[in-house]
C-alpha cells in the first residue's frame, strides 16, 4: 500500500511552452498524487522526473534532449529515478519495455516511459510497467470517462485564485510554419457544461481569474458541428458563436466571485463582432486582447496559409478600439518566414507603427520538420537578415511599449496580486494585463495582499510594467 512516507513516491514535473501545457501538468500532478504520489521541487529529490515537452521549435525539443546527460548522471546515484515524457513530442505510449515503442522510448536510454497526455489515465500502469515493484495506490481517475477524455480529471490547481481552464484540443488550421495541429491533433471542443462545471469548482475554491485556453477559442464549438453546418455557420450574419455564448455563461460565476475571464488564442478569421462586444460589456471580462497577425503582408499571409488579409486585421483593431476604448491588444509576429522579402518585412513593421500593439511575441522564423512549410518551401531568408529583422521590430517595441505605458501614468488601475518580491514590493496585473509593482510596508502585509485584487495609483511607467502606490 502506498503511503506519503514512502521515499519512492516523490516526483517532480518539469513544463515548457504554452499554457497549455501548464495547465495540462497540474492534471498530471492530480493522477500521481492520488497513486500516492508527493511532490518536490528538485530534480536531484525526485524518484519520478516528468517532462512536459513543447515542438513549437526545433530548439524547444533541442532542450529536452540536451537534458539527458544529467538524467544519465542522476540515474547512477538514484537507480530507482524514473524518467518520463508527455505533451507534444510524444506519438505513442510505451515504456522501454512496450512491443511497440515512440521513437523517444527506441532513441533515449534514460527514458523510462512515454505518455500521451490524452492517455493520461493509465499513467499509473505504465508507472508499473516501467517498474513493477513500485508501491503505487491504483485508484481508478473517476469513471471509464477519463480514459476517452482527460480534461474530467480536475486538475491540482498551483494556484487558488488565477487558474488555466482548456476549452478545445488541437487546430484544424494548418499554417504552414506551424507543428500543433501535427502534435495536437485536430480540434476538439470540450463540452460546455464541462468546462463550466471545471470553472465552478474552481471559483467555489476562491478561484478570481480564469483563462480561457484554446488554440483558436473562438472557433470553439466548430468540432460540434457536420461540415454542412460548419459552412452555414460561416455564411449566417449576426448571431452568436459558440465562443461567445461560452463567455456569457463564465461571466454568471462573477455572481459567485469570480471577477476576471482571460483568453488566448483568437484567430483573427474567426473573431466576431459579437466576441468584441462581450468583451466590452461583460463585467468579467478584461481590456486586454491577444490577436496574432503573424505578418503584415497578404503575400506572406497567404503563404503561411493564414486566411485573412492586412485589410481585414486593421478592421478588427478599428472595431476593438471602438467599442473598448484603451483596450490593449498584443500580438505574435514571425520574422524572415520563407520568401519574406524586405519589401514585405517592411509591411509588417508599417503595420506596427500603424497598429501600435502593447505587447509583441516574436520570434526569427525556423524550420520545423513536418510542416506544410518543411515539405514545400526554403527557409531562404539568412540567419543574419533574420537577427537584423528581429532587432527592428525589438527597438520598435521597446519605444512603443513604454508610449503604451506612459497614458496609465497618475492613472489608478486594479492589480491581481501575484507575489511579494523581496525588497518590499508586491507585482501582479492589471485589467489591462500590464505587469504593476508597488511598495507595501512590511513581507507580512505584502503577503497578506496576494490574491486580492487592490487598486494601485501608477506613478511611473517603464518599458516592461508599470510602478505605483496602494491607495488606500
Ligand atoms: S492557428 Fe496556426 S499557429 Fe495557431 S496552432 Fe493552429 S496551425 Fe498553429
Amino acid at each position: 500500500m502506498a503511503t506519503s512516507q514512502h521515499c519512492e513516491l516523490k516526483y517532480t514535473i518539469k513544463t515548457y511552452g504554452c499554457q497549455f501545457n501548464y495547465s495540462d501538468s497540474e492534471r498530471v500532478a492530480t493522477v500521481l498524487e492520488n497513486a500516492g504520489y508527493k511532490p518536490v521541487k528538485r530534480e536531484n529529490e525526485a524518484n519520478l522526473i516528468v517532462f512536459n515537452t513543447c515542438s513549437i521549435k526545433q530548439k524547444a525539443e533541442d532542450r529536452v534532449y540536451g537534458l539527458m546527460p544529467l538524467m544519465k548522471e542522476l540515474k547512477k546515484t538514484n537507480k530507482k529515478l524514473l524518467v518520463a515524457i508527455t505533451g507534444c513530442m510524444v506519438r505513442k505510449s510505451s515504456t522501454q519495455k512496450s512491443i511497440e515503442k515512440d521513437p523517444l522510448v527506441e532513441t533515449l536510454p534514460e527514458v523510462d516511459l512515454v505518455f500521451r497526455i490524452e492517455d493520461l489515465a493509465i499513467l499509473p500502469n505504465l508507472l508499473l510497467e516501467a517498474s513493477p515493484k513500485l508501491p503505487l495506490e491504483l485508484r481508478k481517475e473517476g469513471d471509464g470517462d477519463t480514459l476517452r477524455n482527460y480534461f474530467k480529471i480536475n486538475p491540482k490547481s498551483v494556484s487558488n485564485f488565477q487558474s488555466f481552464v482548456p476549452i478545445a484540443r488541437g487546430c484544424d488550421k494548418f499554417c504552414a510554419f506551424c507543428i500543433v495541429p501535427y502534435t495536437r491533433g485536430r480540434e476538439r471542443s470540450r463540452p460546455m457544461s464541462e468546462i463550466l462545471k471545471e470553472c465552478e469548482l474552481l471559483v467555489s475554491k476562491g478561484c478570481k481569474e480564469i483563462t480561457l485556453l484554446g488554440q483558436n477559442v473562438d472557433s470553439y464549438g466548430l468540432s460540434f458541428l457536420d461540415r454542412e453546418e460548419k459552412r452555414f455557420r460561416s455564411l449566417k450574419p449576426g448571431g452568436k458563436i459558440y465562443f461567445t455564448r461560452l463567455l456569457e455563461e463564465v461571466d454568471k460565476l462573477k455572481f459567485r466571485g469570480l471577477k476576471r475571464v482571460r483568453w488566448t488564442s483568437p484567430h483573427p478569421r474567426d473573431l466576431t463582432d459579437d466576441v468584441i462586444d462581450a468583451v466590452a460589456h461583460l463585467k468579467t471580462q478584461m481590456p486586454y486582447i491577444h490577436l496574432p497577425v503573424q505578418s503584415g503582408s497578404n503575400a506572406m499571409l497567404k503563404k503561411m496559409n493564414r486566411p485573412y488579409t492586412r485589410e481585414r486585421y486593421l478592421e478588427l483593431i478599428k472595431k476593438i478600439r471602438k467599442k473598448i476604448p484603451g483596450c490593449a491588444i498584443s500580438t505574435d509576429i514571425i520574422v524572415g518566414f520563407c520568401g519574406e522579402t524586405k519589401d514585405m518585412f517592411n509591411e509588417t513593421v508599417e503595420l506596427f507603427k500603424e497598429v501600435r500593439w502593447d505587447m509583441i511575441y516574436f520570434s526569427p522564423y525556423s524550420m520545423r520538420k513536418f510542416t506544410a512549410a518543411h515539405r514545400t518551401m526554403k527557409d531562404d531568408v539568412s540567419p543574419e537578415e533574420k537577427r537584423r529583422r528581429w532587432h527592428v521590430i525589438n527597438n520598435l517595441l521597446h519605444e512603443i511599449s513604454l508610449e503604451n505605458h506612459k497614458k496609465f501614468e497618475g492613472k489608478t488601475v486594479n492589480v491581481l496580486v501575484e507575489k511579494y518580491l523581496k525588497g518590499g514590493l508586491c507585482e501582479g496585473y492589471s485589467e489591462h494585463y500590464k505587469r504593476t509593482q508597488f511598495p507595501v510596508k512590511s513581507a507580512a502585509e505584502g503577503k497578506k495582499l496576494i490574491g486580492q485584487i487592490v487598486p494601485v495609483k501608477v506613478k511611473k511607467a517603464f518599458k516592461w510594467n508599470l510602478t505605483g502606490e496602494l491607495k488606500k
